[in-house]
């Protein structure tokens, strides 16, 4: 690749740059970033939002109203309300999606990677864009390339440069030795990532100058693609759109016909009618409320990489969970060992002969430290290693004084695959320990007499006492023998075994339970046995009667198929690896169900891409498996993962609500200006009046409701399949009752203005339909905001929500009330009856609909009562 460049590097000494000099690259050469795509100009964002379809036919509009005004001679106040209602209405929305980016942008912020430097000799960790040129960065498995280097040191490091090159082979790099013999094997690229081993790299380039940065320069240019929730709304709009589009026209014919109003005038009204029925504000409300989602996700620690995911989160079918540290609290704890020739177990403080070798075998083979720092434990390695680190200190004894006599010469690192790991120590100058620790089943034991029947009840014993099993096995070879680990790793004497409490975290019992009534399944999947992964899983109350546990040799045994049958009954898996991982999700998907899983390790990262939603620990977890996963949970917590769900499931309602709210008296307005026409009473509002109800009561209230906090019923309904329709669940009938509520009160008021109140006074008959409707249609809001029947608690809940109305509201009112005002839209005051009229019309419609939640009421409460 860019081997040029990387010829003319000056090596940084050892220690790394001065903390000084880092300073100075890093303002000259700036932030270690892929840059962002450059924002439109404001007049490219007007431009935008003129050519909406509501925009447009707007702009139409005022063309239409100044040629009026021009061939009529006067009357200029029309085009020039219609001017400024076209006016706010680009303002509303760019605002509106202003906010929207300004969330998003901070969603980005918040998945920040961050990586190991070494300056003024000091290994630091530092956010990632803060990598400079001439950084010495340590990288180890599970990281990711932070920048393109050259490799000064390194031990077995093997990359992945699939995002390079599409090639998802690892790699082998060597140290750079020789700098005039620089190749491809010598450097790293940003962006990849490392599968093994360790490394020190010297940066070379940051930023776009990386080979990534020149591929991100293409990506800038891809368009961003709508969610699936969006892509069902923007169907919805284009269907409504055609909808207003045929009922303006309907309009505009039908008085042309029956009226014989002027030409203009009937164009006029179509059109006001075609615009406000357009639901221009859904789409920008469905971002907003996704932007939304991820705030309040990040604040219960699940932070999202990606927007589409917090609709997905919400509909998840299955959530598959790793137990250790996600399920279980990762605090583990030695409790019982047992030694051949005893009878049974002993505890973990007492420690017979046979122990105390036990305890230094498993010392010697393990790499976990606890330091003491200012008074605070600062630990470091695998969890499961720590409590042999502990369990040694609770005796007096430490990994390094073993170690000392028994120096470490090679080891073969843990991995979850095979489920042991194996060092080799010198002994003396003809002889050498092997130590191999592990999974019971997984070590090359060469038994003694009855041993191995003993062995396998006391595992089994200590299983289902839900304790995590660690075994070790020895051998001693001479010196002459080669490292070679498949031949070393055979034929051992078992030295023992220990028990390893790892309890549940508390929150867990309680977010299965909540998971199961919002109809979600959660699954275990663990490398631990059977026997210790089905005592935990009843503990907490995943694995209920009738539910099965697999372990991953049955698993690899099964066909697609016969997966396919079995995988709704298992609840756990044990035993498996990260590679069948991605067979169990793709075995759900298969069945038409959205799966999220969890992972931690770089071999984890080819299953969360295959989930619907990858969730990585924020705290065990690579940067490799952050890379590649949807959702990071800050807390590696399961409950946060059902957390993110309530939270998810939320946006969905909210935006539904949103659709409700905006489309119910979109069909109402086309309705009454349709009904009204038919009856001979020509329109009942004019093009202003419509225009200033879809500005003020679409624009503003509605776009409030994206902050409405979750509802209890979220989490007691199944999920959203995939193929659900936006109208199920009642919104369906309830956007029917809606919209014949307003349909039959706004005739029914301008019926009593216009004959009963006063003489055939039209004016009063559509001053008193213009206050019904635009009030009537805001306060509305409440009734559809909230599911569940309306209270004083629920009223305080959105407080934004109540300004905007009171807002809105008042500009209503003092529209149709103020006489300068009043002329310019056509109304007039009204007589003080027509207000007794008026002020209880405004209210029916909130009444109407919460009367209907009364009695739909019974029914969900019904359903509960099955569930519990
Ligand atoms: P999990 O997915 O639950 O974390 P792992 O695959 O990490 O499970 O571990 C599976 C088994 O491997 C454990 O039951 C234990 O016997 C063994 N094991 C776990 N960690 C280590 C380690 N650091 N060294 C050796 N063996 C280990
Ligand atoms: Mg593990």
């Amino acid at each position: 690749m860019k081997r040029k460049e990387m010829n003319n590097v000056e090596l940084t000494g050892q220690d790394g740059l001065t903390t000084q000099q880092a300073q100075l690259q890093l303002a000259q050469v700036g932030a270690n970033e892929l840059v962002a795509a450059r924002k439109p100009h404001w007049w490219q964002q007007v431009a935008h939002h003129l050519s909406d379809v509501s925009s447009l036919v707007l702009l139409f509009a005022v063309g239409l109203a100044t040629y009026m005004a021009v061939a009529q001679g006067g009357g200029w106040t029309k085009p020039l309300v219609i001017g400024a209602i076209l006016v706010i209405n680009v303002v509303i929305g760019m605002y509106q999606e202003a906010s929207a980016e300004k969330a998003l942008a901070a969603l980005q912020s918040m998945s920040l990677p961050t990586t190991t430097v070494r300056r003024e000799g000091i290994a630091q960790s530092v956010p990632a864009k803060d990598v400079v040129p001439g950084d010495l960065v340590l990288l180890k498995a599970g990281d990711q390339v932070p920048a393109d280097g050259i490799v000064l040191s390194s031990t077995n490091l093997a990359v992945d440069e699939a995002v390079l090159t599409g090639e998802s082979v690892p790699v082998t790099k060597e140290t750079l030795t020789d700098v005039t013999a620089l190749r491809d094997t010598h450097q790293v690229f940003s962006g990849t990532a490392v599968t093994a081993g360790t490394a020190v790299i010297q940066v070379v380039t940051t930023g776009m100058a990386t080979e990534l940065g020149q591929i991100a320069g293409l990506l800038n240019r891809t368009k961003k693609r709508a969610t699936p929730l969006q892509g069902r709304l923007n169907r919805l709009s284009g269907w409504l759109t055609s909808f207003a589009i045929i009922g303006g026209f309907i309009i505009f014919a039908l008085s042309i016909w029956m009226q014989n109003q002027g030409m203009a005038d009937s164009l006029m009204i179509g059109i006001s009618l075609a615009v406000a029925a357009v639901p221009e504000t859904l789409p920008i409300i469905v971002t907003i409320s996704l932007a939304h989602g991820v705030k309040r996700m990040a604040k219960r620690n699940a932070i999202m990489r990606r927007v589409n995911a917090v609709e997905t989160i919400g509909g998840v079918d299955v959530i598959a969970s790793d137990k250790t540290g996600t399920l279980t609290q990762n605090q583990m704890t030695i409790t019982q060992y047992w030694t051949p020739n005893t009878q049974n177990p002993m505890a973990a403080e007492h420690l017979s002969p046979a122990g105390a070798d036990l305890m230094k075998y498993l010392g010697l083979a393990t790499n976990a430290e606890i330091q003491v720092v200012a008074g605070e434990e600062k630990t470091t390695g695998d969890p499961t290693e720590l409590a042999i680190v502990r369990w040694l200190a609770s005796h007096d004894h430490s990994r390094q004084a073993f170690e000392h006599a028994a120096p470490r010469i090679a080891e073969d690192p843990f991995d979850s695959t095979k489920k042991t790991m194996a060092t080799i120590h010198r002994l003396s100058d003809d002889e050498q320990l092997v130590i191999v620790k592990g999974a019971f089943d997984r070590l090359p034991v060469a038994w003694r007499q009855g041993e191995q029947a003993q062995a396998q009840r006391i595992h089994d014993e200590f299983g289902q006492k839900a304790l995590r099993v660690l075994s070790v096995g020895y051998k001693v070879v001479p010196t002459t023998t080669k490292v070679a680990w498949a031949s070393l790793a055979t034929d051992l004497t078992f030295a023992g075994l220990v028990g390893i409490i790892d309890p549940p975290r508390p929150e867990v019992i309680p977010a299965i339970r909540e998971a199961k009534r919002a109809g979600i399944k959660s699954v275990m999947i663990t490398g631990d046995h059977m026997v210790t992964a089905e005592a935990i899983a009843r503990e907490i109350g995943l694995l209920t009667p009738g539910q099965l546990v697999m372990s991953g040799d049955e698993l690899r045994t099964l066909t697609d198929d016969e997966l396919a049958a079995k995988i709704q009954n298992v609840a756990v898996y044990a035993r498996v690896s990260p590679t069948d991982k991605i067979r169990i999700v793709q075995s759900w998907q298969q069945a038409g169900k959205t799966v999220a899983m969890t992972g931690d390790g770089v071999n984890d990262a080819p299953a969360l891409k295959a989930a619907d939603v990858g969730i990585a620990m924020g705290i065990t977890g690579t940067e490799v498996s952050k890379g590649a996963a949807d959702m990071v949970l800050t807390d590696d917590n399961f409950a946060t993962i059902i957390a993110a769900v309530k939270e998810g499931r939320t946006v969905y309602q909210n935006i539904l609500k949103a659709v409700e709210f905006l489309v119910g008296v979109n069909f109402a307005q086309i309705f009454l200006m349709v009904g009204a026409v038919l009856m001979g009473w020509g329109a009942p509002l004019i093009a202003e009046q419509l225009l200033l109800i879809n500005v003020l009561a679409d624009g503003i209230p509605g776009f409030y409701i994206s902050r409405e906090p979750g509802e209890k019923e979220a989490m007691e309904q199944p999920p959203v399949a995939n193929e659900e329709s936006l109208f199920a669940r009642g919104l369906g009938s309830r956007l029917a009752i809606r919209a014949t509520t307003f349909t039959f009160l706004t005739l029914g008021v301008y019926a009593l203005g216009r004959f009963v109140l006063t003489n055939n006074q039209a004016t009063v008959g559509m001053t008193m339909t213009f206050l019904v409707l635009a009030v009537g249609s805001m306060i509305d809001i409440y009734a559809i905001k909230d599911r569940q029947p309306l209270t004083l608690g629920s009223l305080r809940r959105n407080p934004v929500l109540n300004w905007s109305l009171l807002l809105a509201v008042a500009l209503v009112i003092l529209i149709a009330t103020v006489p300068g005002l009043q002329a310019m839209f056509g109304l007039v005051a009204l007589p003080a009856v027509a207000w007794l009229v008026v002020i209880p019309g405004m209210f029916l419609p909130t009444l109407v609909l919460e009367l209907t939640k009364r009695v739909q009421q019974q029914r969900p409460a019904r359903l509960r009562a099955e569930l519990d």
